[in-house]
């Protein structure tokens, strides 16, 4: 079957996460340093215009780029926003392969249906909301295959180079059937994902230098020549997925649901609004997968991007939203404060267990059960009669 496969790739991702901590450092050059300030592993695009290289000996380049604010690396940190991310990928699908810290491909075959819209649109939003949620840039390649996924990504960040940043709207670049064969006249073969040196040292002798000479070769030579392996990357470059996307099929560490208002909002009752219709969500993730939360977060988001969030345990792991947006009030209570303005609300459910395990408390009462039930009787009304059919009110 037909695959479509993206990778996003988050931009100069360490002096992003440091740009989030120091805004101030926003539009000026900066590199990220590896252990020990050895050496440049993460350059700001003002860095890579001045002509700072990826690699480069601190010690030996501080004295040339005086203009240039070399960081320490914080690795701790820079998972911590990884991870969030990763999380912004897992709204839209399970299928998800998470590749490095700051790469993940994703398989959206079918997906246009789900969401009703264009692949490309989908991309947009998934842009969107890592750009709004977490405030990191991302590159994504769209296309039929990893292989070509990649090509697609790092298409985009070479009109990135060549373009001003904030004139490129679209951060995607997608390789249609169509245009395959040009894209891969125009690619060397050593620039393709998973072509190494000696490869591409044996291929040079036969004359092939871009992938669409090589694409050209017959199986049986590409076999004695390269193996499976070398089968498998012709057919993956000319767009029928061979490698999938390996997703693992893990019982999630926690669910969380956020998003951006679309004003910026000064006004309690709205925020609680939006935040029970973010525990729904939540809740109704946990339902499907057979699963309870023991502990929850309720985050807020200043226009200014300041997080505040408090955790609480709960003494009964539940997937109820009625419990859960009882306990969302008290916590909302507490974080929100009059006078500031608030960009989002978010919502974290973790501990997760399987419901099917549970101990029924004996404290858990009739109350508890009725409340499952409930929220049981509404993912059947919305089965029934479309999303949003019934919403909770604010007491
Ligand atoms: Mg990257």
């Amino acid at each position: 079957m037909k695959r479509v496969i993206a990778l996003v790739d988050c931009n100069n991702f360490f002096v992003s996460c440091e740009r989030l901590l120091k805004p101030e450092l926003i539009g000026k050059p900066v590199c990220v340093l590896s252990n020990n300030d050895g050496c440049v592993v993460s350059r700001s695009n003002e860095a890579k215009k001045m002509g700072v290289n990826m690699g480069a000996p601190y010690f030996m380049i501080k004295n040339q780029f005086k203009k240039v604010v070399f960081l320490s690396g914080n690795l701790p940190f820079y998972c911590e926003i990884s991870k969030r991310v990763m999380d912004k990928l897992y709204d839209f699908t399970p299928d998800i392969e998470i590749y490095s810290i700051d790469e993940a491909f994703l398989d959206l075959t079918g997906l246009r249906k789900t969401f009703k819209c264009s692949y490309e649109d989908i991309i947009k939003k998934i842009v969107e909301d890592i750009k709004n949620e977490v405030g990191i840039d991302v590159s994504v390649g769209l296309s039929y295959s990893k292989v070509l996924a990649k090509l697609a990504c790092e298409k985009t960040k070479n009109l990135q180079k060549t373009l001003k940043e904030e004139l490129i709207e679209n951060k995607t670049y997608k390789i249609g059937y169509r245009e395959i064969e040009k894209e891969l006249k125009a690619t060397l073969i050593s620039e393709i994902w998973g072509v190494g040196k000696n490869t591409t040292a044996l291929l040079k002798k036969h004359l092939i230098q871009t992938a669409w000479d090589f694409v050209s070769q017959e199986d049986i030579w590409i076999k004695k020549n390269l193996g499976k392996v070398g089968l498998d990357l012709k057919q993956e470059l000319l767009g029928n997925s061979i490698n999938p996307v390996k997703s693992i099929q893990e019982a999630p560490k926690s669910i969380s649901r956020s998003e951006s208002f679309k004003e910026f909002q000064t006004d309690k009752n709205f925020i609680q609004k939006e935040l029970n219709a973010h525990i729904h969500k939540v809740c109704k993730k946990l339902r499907s997968q057979n699963l309870l939360t023991g502990c929850i977060s309720v985050m807020l988001r200043t226009k200014d991007f300041q997080i505040s969030d408090i955790k609480i345990n709960l003494v009964n792991p539940v997937n109820s939203e009625f419990e859960l947006v009882e306990h969302s009030k008290q916590i909302l209570d507490k974080l929100f404060k009059k006078d500031i303005v608030y960009r989002s609300v978010g919502f974290c459910a973790m501990k997760l267990t399987s419901a099917s395990t549970r101990q029924i408390s004996i404290f858990d009462g009739e109350e508890s059960i009725k409340k499952e039930n409930l929220s049981k009787s509404w993912d059947k009304l919305e089965e029934k009669f479309g999303k949003g059919i019934i919403k909770m009110g604010i007491k």
